[in-house]
């Protein structure tokens, strides 16, 4: 049985490890890209078991075909489309495509 308290505790804690599992890939990226991905991957399935999703700034540094963590210049080429307002990120290890809007300036908060 968990109280509601526990539930959040389980929350914070798997969003911490995501966060720690995504700065070990960024290290590991260029030397270790078969390592960077298992952090990814590893990442990814601690955020589905506890219903966490990887924090925005995150999710748009790995490809979602094929998690590998992704370096400007290195492994992926971005462009922006500023008359679609979006920005095209394309993996050079898989060729996936991703499109993002621009990220919004935080008002809300
Ligand atoms: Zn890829």
């Amino acid at each position: 049985m968990h109280s509601q308290h526990d539930k959040k505790e389980v929350r914070r804690i798997a969003k911490e490890r995501i966060e720690i599992l995504f700065s070990l890939a960024e290290k590991y990226a260029k030397t270790m890209p078969e390592r960077a991905k298992r952090y990814i991957e590893l990442a990814i399935k601690i955020g589905m078991r506890c219903n966490v999703p990887i924090p925005k700034n995150l999710k748009r540094r790995f490809c979602k075909r094929c998690h590998a963590f992704l370096i400007p210049g290195l492994n992926c080429r971005v462009r922006t489309r500023k008359d679609k307002q979006a920005v095209v990120v394309k993996c050079l290890e898989c060729g996936n495509i991703m499109r993002y809007p621009y990220i919004k300036e935080k008002k809300n908060k």
